[in-house]
């Protein structure tokens, strides 16, 4: 079943990444996803940046067909949702260290929001950055790191977890945000004795553990996932690795 919602207001994040909001009384967690379907293009996944309240959003980055469709929608057009899908992630613990790369920084957000824990935002350069403006409300303490040095910390957000964790004790290190990104913070994680929290990206057609599309060795990234923990991923042979295409072929990362 899927919900008609207005758009209420379109935020430019980024030259590439806008955030729209729109009222929908779902009941959602932090780290869930949902299915936006564009007619006559698409239906694709995209992680909720808002969870609580009546009020909802996601935060698209221009990729293709169908998220150039969604950035032309404006106030008072209406999107097609289904959902919300996936576990979220589980934020009972406490001492949480919080990572969003590129648009990843869209599924975190409800994470800073619910914990105020300590968060890095990284990306390439600065005008890759998105939502550290909305972050920096619910944290202390918001470090921002850039591959070019152009914003923050030069480097990229696994140095600059290390730097933060060597300083100070931290439980679990929540993250999402590119695959090499969060394959280099397992590992860290490891080294450090750190829990971890993962949000995966994998195609997906249903969103809804149907389709079989988005399976990671016996997992469903859209029904199991898309959070997996560090005891999930040690089973998980692709990750990092490869992923399917829409064709269903593999794509090798390395
Ligand atoms: C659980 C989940 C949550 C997601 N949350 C978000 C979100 O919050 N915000 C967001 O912007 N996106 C998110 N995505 C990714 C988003 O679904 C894709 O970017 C989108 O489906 C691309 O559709 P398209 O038709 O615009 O591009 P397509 O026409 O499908 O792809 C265009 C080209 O870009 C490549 N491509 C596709 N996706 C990506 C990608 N993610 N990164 C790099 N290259 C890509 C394709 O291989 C192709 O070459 C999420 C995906 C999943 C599985």
């Amino acid at each position: 079943m899927s919900d008609v919602v207005k758009i209420k207001s379109v935020t430019e994040e980024a030259y590439d990444t806008k955030t729209f909001r729109f009222d929908w009384d779902a009941e959602a967690r932090p780290g869930q996803f949902v299915m936006i379907w564009i007619p006559g293009v698409d239906e694709i996944p995209m992680s909720l940046s808002c969870t609580d309240g009546p009020e909802k959003s996601i935060t698209v980055k221009r990729i293709g067909e169908a998220t150039e469709a969604l950035h032309r929608l404006v106030p008072g057009d209406k999107l097609r949702i289904r959902g919300p899908f996936g576990n979220g992630f589980d934020l009972s613990g406490k001492d949480y260290l919080i990572i969003g790369g590129g648009v990843g920084t869209a599924a975190i957000m409800p994470a800073v929001k619910a914990t105020g824990a300590d968060t890095i935002i990284a990306a390439r350069s600065d005008r890759d950055i998105i939502l550290d403006d909305i972050a920096s409300e619910f944290t202390d303490n918001l470090w921002i790191a850039t591959d070019d040095g152009s914003m923050g910390f030069h480097g990229n957000a696994v140095q600059l977890m290390k730097e933060k964790a060597a300083q100070k004790h931290y439980d679990c290190v929540v993250a999402c945000g590119p695959e090499v990104m969060l394959y280099f913070t397992y590992k860290a994680c490891q080294e450090l004795g750190l829990k971890c929290q993962l949000s995966m990206e994998r195609y997906m057609k249903c969103g809804a553990g149907v389709c079989g599309c988005c399976v990671m060795d016996d997992s469903r990234i859209c029904r199991d996932g898309p959070v997996f923990n560090q005891d999930q991923i040690a089973k998980l042979s692709e990750f990092g690795v490869s992923k399917r295409d829409e064709c269903g072929r593999v794509v090798k990362f390395r």
